[in-house]
């Protein structure tokens, strides 16, 4: 027959089987902070999860102390209770390192999602979606608080050439060399946009008129002055200038939609074209008016 006494052993034995347990489970933890930190960026928010690591590490010690601490010694109810508590808190720590985690992946599939349903694939830039959102919400906001809103419409010039001659690969190099050029050169809150083949559309938010021309004007020289090294079908490296065509439009009290505003950078453009290329070309309402 089973006395007191024997159970003892027996629930020293269960006792240290949970501060291993728990002990396991912190470790878990730690592995899982360790893969969570690789997916964020430098910064605060990084090093805050290096200190719970930190944190972590002393509990861990705390389990493993406690467990040679009472190596082979009978367990008190308290200490019973205690180690009881210890799991419960491992357990705690693994789930809230597993969720933060998991969250953190959820969330980083979510932008790339968001971004790839945003974004050209080839230019890098904002699509035909983004452009038509933006370009009505730019308006729409302009118009009721009298703010000046600017519009380039761009296409390259004899692009259809350069794919003729170096190769639709080429070409693509091409429109991605422009794409960057443009980014690069505009304020973060400008909104560069592929609008077709080979165009691009800017909105240029705030900007009056004479500054959005000086913008087209600034973007045109820098792309002309700016060379390409492109890669032809038989392998020779050539360094490709290419040009492009304007059309500038500001928005004015008369425009009552996203689309006339487009339209008139498009004859812009358009006569731009006729002009000779390479050329910035404004067209304001009363030109349109003027011409229809
Ligand atoms: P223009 O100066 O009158 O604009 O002459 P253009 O040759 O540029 O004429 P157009 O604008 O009509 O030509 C557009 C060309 O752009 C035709 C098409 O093959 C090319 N294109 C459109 N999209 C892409 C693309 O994604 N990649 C490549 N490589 N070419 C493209
Ligand atoms: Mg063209
Ligand atoms: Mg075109």
């Amino acid at each position: 027959m089973e006395t007191t006494a024997d159970i003892f052993p027996v629930l020293a034995k269960v006792m240290s089987i949970l501060l291993l347990g728990g002990a396991a489970l912190l470790t878990a933890a730690l592995f899982l902070v360790r893969k969570l930190t690789r997916e964020l960026p430098k910064g605060a928010n990084r090093n805050w999860w290096y200190v719970l690591a930190g944190l972590l590490l002393l509990f861990l010690s705390g389990y493993v102390g406690f467990l040679c601490l009472k190596a082979g010694n009978i367990y008190t109810h308290s200490e019973m209770l205690v180690v009881v508590i210890f799991l419960l808190g491992a357990v705690f720590c693994l789930m809230v390192c597993l969720l933060a985690y998991r969250t953190t992946l959820e969330l980083k599939r979510i932008f790339v999602l968001e971004h790839e349903a945003m974004t050209d694939p080839l230019m890098e830039i904002y699509n035909r979606r983004v452009l038509d959102r933006r370009l009505h919400d730019e308006v729409m906001r302009a118009r009721r608080h009298h703010l000046d809103l600017g519009l380039l419409m761009i296409d390259l010039d004899r692009f259809k050439s350069v794919n003729d001659t170096y190769g639709h690969h080429a070409g693509d190099i091409v429109l991605q060399h422009v794409a960057r050029l443009l980014v690069e050169s505009l304020r973060q809150t400008d909104v560069v946009a592929r609008y077709g083949g080979e165009e691009i559309v800017i909105l240029l938010p705030h900007t009056p008129p004479v500054e959005t021309c000086e913008v087209a004007e600034r973007l045109r020289r820098t792309i002309a002055e700016t060379p390409v090294t492109i890669t032809d079908h038989r392998g020779c490296k050539t360094d490709l200038t290419v040009t492009v065509s304007i059309g500038c439009a500001g928005i004015s009290p008369e425009d009552d939609t996203a689309e006339s505003l487009l339209q008139r950078a498009d004859q812009g453009m358009y006569q731009a074209k006729q002009q000779g290329r390479n050329k910035v070309v404004r067209f304001d309402a009363q030109q349109e008016a003027a011409e229809a």
